[in-house]
């Protein structure tokens, strides 16, 4: 299955074609993960797909091994950063969750100690 035509003005989109610059921590066939430019923690990693789709539902209806693909980079991340295991992976998904950019990605939080709920 072919991913949906991407918005032109995606920035995500863009860093994954290399277009903008990003620090880039691990690369996969269907996943690219770079720092968060506004860090909420020591490790704030961005994990998304190649492809664009605007949130994780519609990744993982669409592709739902990708979904496992971003788990995975996401625990490469993590062990590169030598999180020991103790990490945090969010989806925000519509913005009254927090979601400001519309090209799904997970993020990898860790390197502090986090409360429970999130704000
Ligand atoms: P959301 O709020 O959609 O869950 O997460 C979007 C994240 O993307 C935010 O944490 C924000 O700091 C980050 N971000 C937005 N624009 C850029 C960018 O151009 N480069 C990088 N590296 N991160 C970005
Ligand atoms: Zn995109």
């Amino acid at each position: 299955m072919s991913a949906p035509e991407a918005p032109a003005d995606c920035i995500f989109c863009k860093i994954v074609a290399g277009e903008i610059p990003a620090t880039v921590v691990h690369e996969s066939e269907t996943a690219v993960a770079f720092r968060d430019l506004n860090p909420q923690a020591p490790t704030h990693v961005l994990v998304i797909p190649r492809s664009h789709y605007e949130n994780a539902a519609a990744l993982a209806a669409a592709e739902p091994a990708t979904v496992a693909d971003l788990v995975a980079a996401a625990t490469a991340v993590a062990e590169a950063d030598g999180l020991d295991e103790q990490y945090r992976l969010v989806f925000n998904t519509g913005a009254a969750a927090g979601q400001t950019v519309f090209h799904a990605h997970l993020h990898v939080l860790g390197g502090r100690s986090m409360t429970w709920p999130p704000g």
